[in-house]
């Protein structure tokens, strides 16, 4: 079908249960006609998005992840990634006014929760056209496009246990083959995709990264995912967790398991002298470590059932998370023997904003 490009700002915004992901395309080739006509106002904007990295107290723009000179639409520009939290919704839409953006007229591509959710709020303070989108057609359209346009979009641990040498390498990406989407986020999706148009939903969990922020803030009064991150990483969860060997002595021969399997998840913490020697850290660990097990074990079930052997792993939950990532490709390897391979993605949560974006532009 034939699209009608539309006209400049090209905003894309993905409002999930946690986390704002806005995508913004900051074109390069402005005719000296567009630059007279834009308007001082979207060039304010422009200007504001493009120059600082922060926004506020919450907003961020992820620059490390940004696509420069990329083409979209037939328009070259640069594509940027911001991020705040799904709380500051309201704060945002005044900033948006503040900014004079409520007296232009303009499309924005919308996707997740909050796009139905936020709808009647955005529409009412700004004089938008708010265009939806389904959050999971999105995400694979995001990783369609992204897959091909970056040739370091995909990577895979080879050692994810040697801490000298992780052996982080480049995946050559190719969509034409089924695979598993386990997309992470506040809670977990997981899609079984033979191609763009052809998925299913096969099954989910709660337990998720808002499980992980969650229980971390509670067990440790930390008051931030990258705090609750900093901690898991120096802490050690078989302070908390019992262990096979905890309860054998060893491994469990007769079913093949290893003594330093986690037999019980914060199996330790009924009794007082372990809940006394269990630091900070070491229950942000556990709790890490306890979400990944369980999105681990649901993410193999499923790749057997469905005989696959590549799983992405998506959404913000493995920001700044090299720890979880290691984790999963460790047990993906493990529990399958080798057979299934964890693959991850540079561009994590932002997925869905960027397929939401090509869903309008192509
Ligand atoms: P959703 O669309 O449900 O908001 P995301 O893919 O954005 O899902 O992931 C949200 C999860 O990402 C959070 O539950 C948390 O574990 C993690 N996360 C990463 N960075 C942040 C952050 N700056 N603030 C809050 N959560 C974050």
């Amino acid at each position: 079908e034939q699209k009608v490009v539309p006209v400049f700002p090209w905003f894309a915004i993905d409002i999930g249960g946690t986390l704002v992901k806005l995508v913004y395309f900051e074109p390069l080739d402005l005719t000296p006609d567009e630059i007279r006509t834009e308007g001082e106002i979207l060039m304010n904007i422009r200007h504001y998005l493009t120059s600082n990295r922060a926004y506020g107290q919450d907003g961020f723009r992820d620059d490390d992840l940004e696509l420069t000179d990329i083409e979209l639409g037939g328009r070259r520009g640069n594509l940027h990634f911001i991020r705040f939290p799904t709380a500051r919704m309201s704060i945002f839409l005044d900033l948006c006014i503040m900014k004079n953006l409520h007296t232009l007229t303009f499309q924005v591509f919308a996707t997740g929760g909050g796009a139905y959710k936020f709808e009647n709020d955005a529409v009412n303070k700004l004089k938008l056209q708010w265009c939806k989108c389904d959050e999971l057609g999105t995400l694979i359209k995001g990783l369609s496009y992204l897959s091909k346009l970056n040739p370091n979009e995909c990577f895979y641990y080879e050692e994810p246990q040697n801490d000298a040498n992780l052996n982080k390498h480049t995946f050559n990406f190719d969509i034409k083959n089924p695979f598993l989407l386990v997309n992470i986020g506040s809670g977990v999706s997981i899609l079984h995709v033979e191609s763009e148009t052809n998925y299913r939903r096969i099954s989910g969990t709660s337990i998720g990264g808002g499980t992980f922020l969650g229980l971390s803030c509670l067990l440790t009064g930390c008051s931030s995912y990258d705090e609750a991150i900093k901690l898991a990483t120096e802490g050690d969860s078989t302070k908390v967790d019992k262990l096979v060997k905890d309860i054998y002595g060893g491994d469990y021969e007769r079913f093949g398991l290893p003594g330093h399997i986690v037999a019980s998840s914060f199996g330790h913490m009924n009794l007082p002298e372990k809940r006394e020697q269990a630091t900070k850290s070491d229950l942000a660990r556990a709790t890490l470590v306890t979400v990944l097990n369980n999105i681990g074990s649901i993410s193999m079930m499923c790749a057997q059932t469905e005989n696959v052997d590549r799983i992405l792993f998506s959404g913000s939950f493995l920001r700044i998370n090299d720890l979880s990532m290691r984790i999963l490709a460790y047990a993906m390897d493990y529990w399958s023997r080798g057979k299934v391979k964890a693959i991850f993605l540079e561009h994590e949560g932002y997925f869905s904003a960027v397929g939401c974006l090509r869903e309008f532009i192509m």
